[in-house]
């Protein structure tokens, strides 16, 4: 028999033979000084600069790194207590192999969604994560080795973490099993082949690490504080089926050494067994196996529908050739409404749909459809309305074969042609309202019930009515100003990953993930006052410019356990808000026009900053200040708020194009209201203008853009 440390320093002994060997044959055909960047990252080869603290930007570069994780972590040299510790080794040896692709072509498995292998992970990516993570909607990770040893037992497994939410990453033969299975595969089902090979683990582990850099503002090289952020905050396990070669051995030490337990079943020489390490030879009974080991409690909701039900399917695409029916705001009446109801004029768990049902329409066909959710509740206030009206979205979402986007009258459904073969009706849509809102809201909410509209007549009806309180709200909210309120609300969900960060969500800037805004954050705070949205009172007004307070100030020291000690709302240059990491946009200072440049999440190009969004993105976060940077929701930018200490939104000078489109009519009612401007928006360059500092002043000035009668930001 071999013993096991035997087995991880054989594995990554062969790990790094082959890094040894590829890597030579690259430098050699390309040269050392041949570029190496992995792409869409600020962060190099992120497991590189997390345990070397190195920034690898040539193959030279990575080869002198190569020679420093064979001499940290040559298996021979350790010592048995860290054995698991040559996992890291083996991981950083790992992301020199899949580096040196990389350094071939920028896409060595293809490009976009449909790619063959996912491979690197972009930073957009994992900053995806952040808010899914701190909510719960994911509660963890899974990494699954395999060939399973059928297509269906491989199916199964992965169809039983999505829909208890869990974040799949395959590597191997697992994935050509899935494929053949038909599964839907990518990022935003949460299901990503990562690679054929073992080393591709290297990707999975380099999101891991940037986790720890983006949301906990761990500091390159320091590998302890690596250990302890992954062993604490990142839920993650691996599961691996048998037969488990040495070298993936040595991947699953490195798991346990980051605190990441591995189950298996593969039981051959296998000694002595480390507590993470677990051997469980029924694979059926691995996911409640993996869930303990891992400590991960999973909240179901029981809902009454005939598919899966998860937030996994949030991101699920239902193309015209896999639908049913389409439901369209845009081309006839269609609306959703939630209205509050007094406790005798609601029978909870009622759900009527009056009209015909979905299974009525020709496949394929074009439909309209209302909903009307009539809630009832002691805690229940006309404010939160909205908060639940917003809901709808999501919770339509998570079922599998049923895609929603938009809100209110512009509201666009899809089911597919399998829910519908599945059973799915128009009632199930009513069944998902009750059970989420009824669950999510147990505080407010005493009673539910959902009226479906089909006819034509009644929808006509029905949204002029309809039409009526969406503009009343509209003006409700529009008098929601912070100087018309009492009380700001702090949001602390990021904690769990950034363990210093603190939002102060006003009814003018929402907090920085786009999520939360101060309705929503009132209803949360109503459900639990002691929870994640907290009171802040704004009684001591010491700058009112700035947006400083004393009761503000003193909340975000309790909040952030004295991290941080003052924070101004209004201010990007003074003590700004600090940034989690699950930003939507980021905005920074451009120098030479005095104005700011604000890029989306969703955007890879450059900046005239000389800086994509991930790079921009990466100065600021772990609930660190960063004057001159600032993490933000989409929403904040057309608020009479933003940066209102430096000018306001005149500050704008460039925006990606599709976000220009976004935030363009409220942007430009703003501008008009703060500066008597028309159409702003024209005025603020794009990608499709310029990517250059210099070209952008020409632009700026051939448009008259206000920020040139600002005074200078710094002085
Ligand atoms: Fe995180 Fe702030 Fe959003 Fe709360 S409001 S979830 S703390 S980013
Ligand atoms: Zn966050």
């Amino acid at each position: 028999m071999k013993l096991l440390f035997n087995r991880v320093f054989d594995g990554a002994d062969e790990m790094l033979a082959m890094a040894e060997k590829t890597l030579n044959e690259t430098v050699k055909e390309l040269g050392e000084g041949a570029p190496l960047a992995m792409p869409n990252t600020a962060y190099f080869l992120a497991n590189h600069l997390a345990y070397l603290g190195k920034q690898v930007k040539t193959l030279g570069d990575l080869k002198a790194c190569f020679e420093e994780t064979k001499a940290q972590w040559n298996p021979r040299n350790q010592r048995l207590a860290d054995a698991f510790k040559t996992g890291f080794g083996t991981v950083l040896a790992g992301e020199v192999v899949e580096a040196c692709k990389y350094a071939r072509s920028p896409t060595p498995y293809g490009e976009g969604d449909n790619r063959e292998y996912w491979g690197h992970m972009s930073d957009a990516e994992v900053r995806e994560l952040g808010v899914p993570l701190v909510t719960g909607d994911i509660p963890g990770f899974v990494v699954i080795i395999g060939p399973a040893p059928t297509d269906e037992e491989a199916a199964e497994l992965i169809k039983g973490y999505q829909s208890r939410a869990i974040f799949v990453f395959l590597i191997g033969g697992v994935i050509d099993q899935a494929k053949r299975m038909n599964l839907n595969m990518n990022f935003s089902v949460r299901v990503v082949p990562v690679g054929p090979d073992l080393w591709h683990v290297a990707h999975i582990i380099s999101v891991v690490n940037r986790a720890a850099m983006i949301f906990g503002n761990v500091q390159p090289g320091d590998q302890e504080e690596f250990d302890d952020y992954t062993f604490k905050r990142i839920r993650a396990f691996v599961n691996a089926y048998d037969p488990v070669p040495d070298l993936t051995v040595a991947y699953g030490g490195g798991a346990i050494a980051m605190g990441f337990p591995v189950i298996t079943n593969s039981t051959k020489d296998v000694w002595p067994v480390p507590k993470s390490l677990i051997i469980q030879k029924d694979t059926k009974d691995w996911i409640e196996t993996s869930l303990e080991a891992r400590d991960i409690k999973i909240k179901v909701t029981k809902v009454d529908i005939p598919v899966a039900f998860s937030t996994a399917f949030e991101g699920e695409i239902i193309r015209r050739a896999d639908m049913h029916i389409d439901i369209d705001g845009s081309k006839g009446n269609c609306f959703e409404w939630v209205d509050t109801k007094e406790a005798n004029e609601v029978e909870d768990h009622k759900i009527e749909l009056i009209g015909p049902d979905i299974d009525t329409v020709a496949e394929g066909s074009r439909s309209i459809m209302g909903f009307v959710v009539e809630i009832a509740g002691k805690n229940m206030q006309k404010d939160f309305e909205p908060v639940f009206e917003r809901r709808i979205h999501h919770y339509l979402n998570y079922a599998e074969g049923v895609m929603h986007t938009g809100q209110r009258d512009l509201i666009r459904i899809r089911v597919s042609k399998a829910a519908l073969a599945a059973g799915f009706r128009a009632k199930h849509f009513g069944e998902i309202l009750y059970a989420k809102l009824k669950s999510d809201y147990e505080a407010i909410i005493d009673k539910v019930q959902v009226k479906i509209y089909t006819k034509p007549e009644d929808l006509e009806r029905l949204k002029a009515e309809v039409n009526k309180v969406y503009l009343a709200r509209d003006d409700r909210l529009k008098s929601l100003t912070d100087e018309s309120v009492d009380v700001f609300y702090n949001c602390i969900l990021c904690q769990s990953f950034s363990p210093a960060h603190v939002c102060v969500v006003t009814p003018e800037r929402l907090g920085l993930c786009g999520a939360v805004s101060w309705l929503d954050a009132k209803a949360t705070n109503e459900i639990d006052p002691n929870g994640s949205c907290q009171i802040v009172t704004k009684e001591r007004v010491v700058d009112e410019r700035l947006g400083i307070w004393e009761d503000v100030n003193e909340a975000v020291q309790t909040a952030s356990h004295g991290s941080l000690e003052s924070v101004t709302l209004y201010s990007i240059l003074v003590d700004p808000m600090t940034s989690c990491g699950c930003f939507e946009c980021i905005c920074g200072i451009e120098t030479t026009t005095n104005g700011v440049v604000i890029v989306n999440r969703e955007h890879s190009g450059m900046t005239p900053l000389g800086m994509t969004f991930s790079e921009m993105a990466s100065m600021t976060g772990g609930g660190v200040q960063t004057p001159g940077f600032m993490g933000h929701g989409k929403q904040f930018i057309s608020s009479k708020k933003f940066m209102a200490a430096e000018g306001g939104p005149a500050r704008i000078v460039w925006m990606p194009k599709l976000l220009k489109e976004f935030v363009g009519a409220k942007l430009n009612a703003t501008a008009k209201e703060l500066y008597g401007i028309d159409n702003y928006v024209d005025k603020i360059a794009d990608e499709t203008i310029t990517e250059d500092a210099e070209k952008l002043v020409e632009f700026l000035t051939e448009k008259e853009h206000p920020v040139l009668q600002l005074e200078p930001l710094m002085s």
